[in-house]
């Protein structure tokens, strides 16, 4: 998405744009898997997963279809197709292709092309050698820039909970699940009470004995998720977090809670950023999940405009969001647009930091910019005063370029609650 958003945005701009894409087909995510990682890495805690896709077969849309277009190449429903409000995996798939039609981009992608390294090509000049595989050829080229447009989704993140590694059960993470059968007539503690997780539950509960989702807190049950655990408690139970595991399979819960013998856990605890391929002497990290330092999310100061990366904010809505910042990074490579000097980029970024910290959000939500300073209760019902504090925080951030897109997102947003 973020990658096809950048590729449309910079062939306005008037540049020759080639978009490496290591599978057989445009999507992204979108692009259904039923493989994965589950047979030899069913954690996915290798560095570099082999299976990009973490969606699993029965996957609707969280967002509505009006919210997930183009800005002008709207997502409507199309005869003989998934026409649902929310709909299935495949039709948003079906939609970015179609998208890729309607603007000539397959011209610009190699499939089947995988990218092993990105590095600046040798001092002074601010190119990079992209280094890329496609059917067991290697290949280097040089180009004047690099939009990093990866995702975000595919490189599972772990907790660290007591008796993990001895524990004797099957553990594995979301981002190897696709179907509920082979969970049929297991105990199964699912870890995580995200959208993922409370879907997973709901799905493996009809198959499995037990199923026991995992909430970090009461905070995290809503009332929906409360009357959904009424209907079924049957064979779907709420636990507080896990305390422990142990050797026999036994797993211990916290909050007063007693223990369960499961046959299988599954981790729904989130995705880190990973750019296994991406070799900046140190001017790009991934601290605690904060890819930094990043210039408003797009620009490494040091080595603006010829790197940036598009698609890191999160809870946001794709691809119009990303279509935001594609834009502003393909005007800034054309010319059109200018950066701010580095040193100047550098103290926005500290200061962002900074005021996040004084605002107690963990640097591990650095990119979720819905978590912000100044709009700490965002999950207001009052349109008028999300619509005013929307206002407040694109004038705190002073930044005309993406303040149009923070308010639309911040009434849409708070639309869907
Ligand atoms: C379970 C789940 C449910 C979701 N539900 C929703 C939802 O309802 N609504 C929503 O808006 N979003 C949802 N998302 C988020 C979804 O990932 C984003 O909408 C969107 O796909 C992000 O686009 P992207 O381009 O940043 O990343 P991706 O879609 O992940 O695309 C990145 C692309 O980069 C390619 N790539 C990565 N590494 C390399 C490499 N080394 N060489 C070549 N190519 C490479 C990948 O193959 C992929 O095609 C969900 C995600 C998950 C995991």
């Amino acid at each position: 998405m973020a990658g096809l958003a950048s590729a449309r945005e910079l062939r306005r701009e008037g540049h020759d744009v080639t978009v490496l894409e290591q599978n057989a087909d445009v999507g992204g995510q979108w692009l259904y898997d039923p493989r994965s990682d589950g047979a030899d890495d069913p954690l996915g805690a290798a560095e570099t997963v082999k299976v990009h896709g973490s969606l699993y077969a029965s996957l609707r849309a969280i967002s509505a279809r009006e919210n997930m277009g183009f800005t002008d190449f709207h997502f409507a429903p199309k005869d003989g197709r998934d026409g649902r409000r929310f709909p299935g995996h495949r039709e948003v798939q079906l939609y970015l292709r179609d998208f890729c039609d309607a603007f000539g981009l397959m011209e610009a992608v190699r499939l089947n092309t995988r990218v092993l390294r990105v590095a600046m090509a040798v001092a002074p000049t601010r190119k990079w050698t992209v280094r890329s595989v496609h059917e067991g050829t290697e290949e280097e080229e040089v180009f004047d820039a690099v939009v990093v447009a990866n995702g975000h989704y595919s490189q599972p993140r772990l907790p660290s909970i007591q008796g993990m590694e001895a524990w004797r059960g099957r553990q594995m993470h979301s981002h190897s699940y696709r179907v509920p059968e082979p969970f049929r007539g297991d105990v199964v503690v699912v870890v995580g009470c995200g959208a993922s997780g409370k879907d997973i539950a709901m799905e493996v509960r009809g198959v499995a004995k037990e199923v026991h989702l995992v909430a970090k807190s009461m905070e995290e049950v809503t009332p929906g998720l409360a009357k959904v655990l009424a209907k079924h408690s049957a064979n779907l139970h709420l636990q507080l977090h896990v305390e422990r595991l142990c050797e026999d399979g036994l797993v211990v819960f916290g909050g007063g809670g007693s223990g369960v013998l499961a046959d299988t856990i599954i981790y729904c605890t989130g995705y880190n950023y990973s750019f296994p391929f991406l070799h900046t002497a140190g001017a790009v990290t991934v601290d605690d999940n904060r890819v930094g330092p990043l210039f408003e999310h797009v620009f490494p100061p040091s080595l603006a405009p010829s790197l940036s990366f598009v698609g890191i904010p999160i809870k946001v809505f794709a691809p119009r969001f990303f279509e935001a910042q594609a834009k502003w990074g393909a005007q800034v490579l054309s010319g059109r647009r200018t950066l701010p000097p580095e040193q100047e980029m550098m103290r926005s970024v500290e200061e962002y930091y900074r005021a996040r910290e004084i605002a107690g959000v963990p640097k591990k939500y650095t990119h979720d910019v819905c978590l912000s300073e100044t709009m700490p209760t965002v999950r207001t019902t009052n349109l008028a005063d999300s619509l005013k504090r929307g206002i407040d925080y694109a004038s705190y951030l002073k930044k005309e370029h993406l303040s149009v897109t923070y308010i639309l997102d911040r009434l849409i947003f708070i639309q869907r609650l």
